[in-house]
């Protein structure tokens, strides 16, 4: 384990929000804290960055493929997505997937943009099940270690990825350092301002310490990119029921009287339906558990 100052500014006083296990391999009790300068949440102490693997199952659900309702739902977004990239950058333009996990949204876009799609990812495991069920070859390594050439790609896309690497920091400069300049970057992050984190605590399913090693707000976030030389930021705010029902979930799993009811709250059309009132309404607010961030790159300096 190890103790580390706050990744965004630097200060090492913090106030505790809470303890919560790691409720999906080790049971292990991880401290979550709150910078008090710039209001960076984090986990600390945390694992070092080489006993972060054990935290990760091999069929961590980020490297296996949506199936039935899910994939229906995220087939709708991506699809908007694609729209969105083929009217916003040219034939050819490169993209590279950040943490591709089982490769599933890299093969949607590259099959369905006219972008050149690349993806990376750290885990093996992830890059195994990219190539077994889309064939697509990932990089393997970390960005860092990856050394890609410089301003080689048009964007870059970072799905549920900035919560799980040692420094966000050192992730965004690369991220800047291996953008063209004017190249947009997409980040989706879940946040801690939302009203699931707030009313759910250390039950939030948003929050999944220690893979989350940091969770982001608007604040925190735009700082983060606006120091790493990105511009224009804008953040949306999505309709997700899906963390509510998580949340909603663990929260009953915790009393052994309300076990028999956590076997209604799975993820079903009906779970969802419950939550989507509320999830709409909190998007509505600015408020939603997961956000959209999307920058440009500014700057022409590299160090
Ligand atoms: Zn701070």
């Amino acid at each position: 384990m190890e103790n580390i100052a706050c990744d965004l500014c630097g200060v090492r006083e913090v106030r505790a929000r809470f303890a919560a296990p790691d409720r999906l391999v080790t049971g292990e009790i991880f401290q979550v804290v709150e910078c008090l300068r710039c209001g960076l949440v984090f986990v600390n102490p945390r694992p070092r960055e080489s006993e972060m693997m054990r935290y990760y199952p091999e069929d961590y659900a980020s490297y296996i493929p949506s199936r039935g309702v899910a994939r229906f739902i995220k087939n709708i977004f991506l699809r908007r997505e694609a729209r969105r990239l083929n009217r916003s950058f040219p034939k050819g333009a490169r993209l590279l997937e950040v943490g591709a996990g089982s490769g599933e949204d890299a093969a949607y876009l590259r099959d369905k943009t006219h972008l050149t799609v690349a993806g990376m990812d750290t885990s093996t495991d992830a890059a195994h099940a990219a190539e077994k069920y889309f064939h697509l070859q990932l990089l393997v390594g970390t960005l860092l270690s990856l050394k890609l050439p410089i301003e080689s790609f048009d964007v870059l896309r970072m799905k549920y990825v900035l919560s799980h690497v040692p420094s966000p920091r050192e992730l965004l400069a690369e991220a800047s350092r291996i953008l063209k300049q004017g190249g947009m970057i997409y980040i989706f992050i879940p946040s801690v301002e939302s009203w699931g984190a707030r009313l759910f605590g250390r039950f939030w399913q948003g929050g999944e310490p220690p893979r989350h090693l940091y969770d982001f707000n608007p604040t925190t976030i735009t700082r983060y990119l606006t120091e790493a030389g990105f511009a224009a930021v804008r953040i949306s705010h999505s309709v997700v029921p899906n963390t509510w029902v998580h949340s909603f979930r663990t929260v009953l799993a915790e009393y052994p009287v309300m076990r028999p009811l956590s076997r209604l709250f799975f993820l079903n059309p009906f779970s969802a339906l419950l939550f989507l009132p509320l999830s709409i309404l909190a998007a509505l607010f600015r408020a939603s558990d997961r956000i959209l961030v999307v920058a440009r790159r500014s700057n022409t300096q590299h160090t």
